[in-house]
């Protein structure tokens, strides 16, 4: 009887062991798995090898006493470009090309000059050789002050006074940091009689603010019609900065290869309307907010090519666990891009609709706002939000001018880039240097036509709490800071011929 009791029980047993061994051989295999998917993060993590160049830093030289003086000079004039149709100051802006004129001799005297939509200077200054011309480039035109703000600056924005060891003023980052630091480093190399081994163009926009289309543009005509192609162009970008807020412990230089394109579309909707106590189910304002949820809720993919090189060259320089995820994107891609914004963005920023309280409007509309990714055009904008709104009742219309595509991305593979790369490293120490996408737009969207090669930087070493002074309130620049920036033009000018 007992060894009849015993038979199932034998069964039971040999079937737990079997379960047991079984649960071993997962886990053993989960752990073996996961110490090999471990390995393979370390692995890539460790071969994620700095891509920074190590070049000596040269001594600092010695700067005019009279460029801080020139430069805050230059803050007073209010070269606004009002962006509502009205045109430059005449009496504003001739006066900024005097002052000019008569604070840089040399550089009036010397180059070729040509102006452009009445107040865009284009300046040639011959090389040995007329092969592979190069383009270093800055705006002067600044944006208005908010009225209503005026009182929490700390110095009048068109003063260009000192405080505290900083020269206060609209225009002091955004853009005339550049384009005095480029004149004072071209007067000084002129009145030291050098000259360039290939020839060299400087252009100073008045009307980047507004798009550019008299300065800028006018200036990359010129090159069209010469038929002449430029081996890179230099524009403004973002300033030297902190690298704390990017993860670093390094100051950081963002040599930009491109920049987004910008569209709005203004999405109207026409429909029956009707009295508000009979509404029908798809009703005008209800259909348009749809509309808006559905752009909100499908969102453009994010993609990884325009910022590639950023990733590896920032990546690189990060705590080991965030160098981690850096070095392992086939895994964590999705979440890089994610906080980086790398995809077209969509925003609505203005509705209207409705001029009753009991009236359901017969029509509606609502503004989106889209930052077009490199790699996109504005035909997939408009085919995206088609596609995703579904609704045949609403139309779409570009605003302001028909928006502007994404740059192409320029390389980092090239001589223009090492140089300012090399510049930077030698002027200012110790900083990281890496390749970036803009996520606004600059007047670089017209150099494209002529160069392959378009690299944005603005040479202002600043901190994270002067970089909201960029369109803001009391922006402003250290003085040791605007000497430096000359020191890297006169630097980077060498080094283009060297
Ligand atoms: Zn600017």
């Amino acid at each position: 009887m007992a060894s009849i009791r015993e038979r199932p029980i034998q069964i039971e047993d040999l079937m737990i062991l079997q379960k047991k061994r079984t649960a071993k051989r997962l886990g053993l295999i989960f752990g073996l798995t996961f110490i090999a998917f471990l390995v393979v993060l370390l692995f890539n993590t460790l071969r994620y090898e700095s891509l920074q160049k190590h070049y000596e830093a040269i001594p600092a030289i010695k700067i005019p006493d009279l460029a801080v003086h020139r430069f805050q000079s230059g803050i007073r004039y209010r070269t606004i470009s009002f962006g509502d149709g009205r045109l430059p100051n005449k009496e504003v802006f001739s006066g900024f090309l005097d002052h000019i004129k008569n604070s840089f001799p040399l550089v009036d005297s010397l180059l070729i000059k040509r102006t452009m939509g009445d107040y865009t200077l284009l300046f040639e200054w011959k090389g040995l050789s007329e092969e592979s011309p190069g383009l270093i480039y800055a705006h002067y035109d600044v944006v208005p002050i908010d009225s209503l703000s005026l009182s929490a600056w700390k110095s009048p924005p068109f003063a260009g006074t000192i405080v505290d060891e900083s020269i206060y003023g609209r225009g002091t980052l955004d853009n005339k940091v550049d384009v005095f630091a480029i004149l004072e480093a071209m007067e000084m190399l002129l009145s030291q009689g050098f000259q360039p081994k290939n020839t060299l163009y400087f252009g100073f926009g008045h009307d980047e603010e507004i798009g550019g289309k008299e300065g800028a543009a006018q200036i990359a005509n010129y090159f069209k019609e010469q038929g002449i192609r430029l081996s890179f162009s230099l524009d403004e970008g973002a300033p030297l900065l902190d690298g704390e807020m990017m993860g670093l412990n390094q100051p950081l230089a963002l040599i930009s290869i491109a920049e987004k394109g910008y569209v709005s579309y203004q999405l109207t909707i026409n429909t029956e309307g009707g009295h508000s106590s009979t509404p029908t189910k798809n009703n005008t304002i209800a259909s348009l907010a749809r509309a808006i949820i559905r752009l909100e809720e499908n969102q453009f993919d994010y993609l990884m090519q325009p910022v590639r090189d950023q990733l590896r060259y920032l990546g690189a320089e990060m705590s080991f666990f965030k160098r981690m995820i850096f070095a392992n994107a086939w895994l964590t891609q999705n979440l890089i891009l994610k906080k980086l914004n790398a995809h077209t963005t969509t925003v609505a920023t203005l509705i209207q609709g409705g001029f009753k309280d009991n009236v359901i409007p017969t029509t509606a509309s609502v503004t989106v706002n889209f930052r077009i990714m490199p790699g996109q055009t504005i035909q997939n904008v408009h085919d995206h939000v088609v596609k995703v709104i579904d609704d045949s009742r609403i139309t779409l219309s570009i605003l302001q001018g028909g928006g502007q595509e994404p740059s192409p991305v320029a390389s980092v593979h090239t001589e223009a880039y090492t140089i300012i790369e090399k510049s930077i490293k030698q002027v200012f120490g110790e900083v990281i240097v890496s390749p970036f996408l803009l996520p606004g737009g600059t007047d670089s969207k017209h150099f494209v036509e002529v160069t392959d090669h378009c690299y944005r930087l603005n040479a202002a070493q600043i901190t994270n709490i002067e970089a909201a002074g960029f369109h803001g309130l009391n922006e402003h620049i250290t003085v040791i800071s605007f000497q430096n920036a000359i020191r890297f033009y006169h630097q980077l000018i060498q080094n283009i011929n060297g």
